[in-house]
């Protein structure tokens, strides 16, 4: 099938990569020209593992193309998706002017029948927004004068296309495997012929029939994935409600741990004594400095403007937020009560991005403990194994040093912000003889206790 995709952020270069993959002629375009001649010389703008070999591969076989003309590619191919950002606004609802903007664009080269997919994740009612959008830019609707010799009971041409809300779920740093492995695929349209033509579109994947490449995605093999069909409205509640319960869940560890720390029990046990039980399950039940990256604070908080639209408040939600608000301060408070004084005093941080295996640092737990950490007058310096580049969001007081080394030497305290896995195989020994002061605060839980005890070090985790 011919595949548009529009916007090669995380989201829209792994589904074009992917769609692809299993034989589709896809066409990927951004308005940043910059990302695009990256792609054009076969170089990844984000970092997700094993991204690079299957755009290579796909672009070898040739049926992946990245191009800036977004005008051609939306003419050319019969389904076009929306995977532009939804930033939240200074209000915490959903900038949507992304999404508008490709809108009109599709309406002003709408040839024959396509279907519209959104992608993005997108405030409930968007989808017939972005139908609306469309319908009044395309050729017919914008040329004034041939509207204006419409007769009364006789319409202007109608455009032809559907609107299909297929949210994305993939998680940076797994994004393939959770492209081909989906655990559900949800299609939300008031059109059959649209939902038919995106479950063909999807074949592959929800048959789990494909050829599996090693090393790459091999959770083959599996059941049939299963796919929602339903409304536009209930496909894109869909994706905020799944946002806003993974991070409750997170908060509501998080919590926990704030009464297991005060009454003397371990969260990590906790977690996998309630986690055990199937009606909970134990993920997302790790205590830490909180959740972010750029989908769930912006989701949550979106839900809850949403919300308010009906004139509904979301206590609960707005505790999730709270909580999570309080994880990352509690961090800098724990300095205060290792350190006492937090001016003058040296304070290395491993990892920046928001999780580990990514490059996204978009609302990260880890630059707002920084931030507040270099405000209140410490040196603080920051080592991650992929972020090199300072984020605009980052105090530029906060030094990124190139090597693990550098946050050891001379450090007061380390704070472990990201788990990555070459964290946890860093000699602790040696380089805490690099440190004026053995303390630690593990932000992830992520180190044995014990362990880094017995080696010297004040260990102080979340909850235990
Ligand atoms: P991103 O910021 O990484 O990428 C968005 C891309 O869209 C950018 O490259 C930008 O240049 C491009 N763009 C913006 N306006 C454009 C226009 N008018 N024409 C062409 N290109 C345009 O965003 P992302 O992380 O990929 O997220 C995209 C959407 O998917 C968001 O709504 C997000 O909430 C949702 N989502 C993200 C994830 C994730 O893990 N990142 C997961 C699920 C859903």
């Amino acid at each position: 099938m011919k595949v548009c995709v529009i916007g090669t952020g995380y989201v829209g270069l792994v589904t074009g990569v992917c769609l692809s993959e299993i034989g589709h002629d896809v066409v990927c375009v951004d308005k940043e020209e910059l990302k695009i001649n990256m792609l054009l010389e076969n170089k990844l703008p984000i970092y997700e593992p094993n991204l690079d070999k299957l755009l290579l591969k796909n672009i070898e076989g040739k049926r992946l193309v990245f191009s800036k003309d977004i005008a051609s590619a939306i003419r050319s191919q019969d389904i076009i998706f929306i995977s532009v950002g939804t930033p939240p606004l200074a209000d915490g609802s959903a900038d949507l002017r992304f999404v508008e903007e490709v809108a009109r664009e599709i309406g002003n080269n709408l040839n024959g029948y396509k279907i519209i997919v959104n992608k993005s994740t997108v405030p409930i009612g968007s989808g017939d927004w972005v139908s609306m959008i469309i319908n009044d830019n395309t050729p017919d609707n914008t040329d004034i004068e041939k509207k204006s010799k419409i007769k009364i009971g006789e319409s202007y041409n109608k455009p032809h296309f559907d609107v299909v809300s297929n949210p994305e779920f993939l998680r940076e740093g797994t994004a393939i495997s959770d492209a081909f492995s989906p655990d559900r695929i949800v299609l939300g349209s008031s059109s059959k012929r649209a939902i038919d033509i995106m479950i063909e579109l999807y074949k592959p994947i929800i048959n789990q029939d494909f050829e599996p490449l090693d090393n790459i995605y091999n959770q083959m093999g599996k059941k049939p994935v299963p796919v929602i069909t339903t409304d536009l409205v209930s496909a894109e509640m869909i994706k905020y409600a799944a946002n806003s319960f993974l991070a409750t869940k997170i908060s509501f560890i998080n919590e926990i741990a704030n009464i297991c720390e005060k009454a003397g029990a371990d969260v990590k046990r906790v977690a996998h004594g309630i986690g055990l039980d199937k009606r909970i399950g134990e993920r997302f039940l790790n205590a830490g400095i909180g959740w972010g990256g750029s989908c769930f604070p912006k989701d949550v908080t979106a839900l809850t403007k949403i919300a308010a639209e009906y004139g509904i408040t979301t206590q609960l939600l707005n505790a999730v937020i709270n909580v999570n608000i309080q994880q990352r301060l509690k961090v800098v408070q724990k300095v205060q009560e290792v350190l006492k004084i937090v001016k003058g005093k040296s304070i290395g941080f491993l990892g920046l991005s928001f999780k580990p295996d990514t490059d996204d640092t978009r609302d990260a737990p880890a630059i707002t403990i920084m931030n507040n950490l270099a405000n209140l007058g410490a040196k603080v310096k920051a080592f991650d194994p992929i972020v090199k580049v300072a984020p605009d969001s980052l105090n530029a007081k906060v030094i990124l040093c190139q090597n693990i080394d550098g946050i050891f030497m001379d450090s007061d305290l380390i704070i472990l912000a990201t788990e990555w896995e070459e964290f946890y195989k860093i000699d602790y020994k040696k380089l805490g003889n690099l440190m004026r002061e053995k303390n630690i605060i593990d932000g992830r839980n992520f180190l044995e206790k014990v362990k880094m005890q017995e080696l010297g070090y004040k260990y102080i985790g979340i909850g235990r």
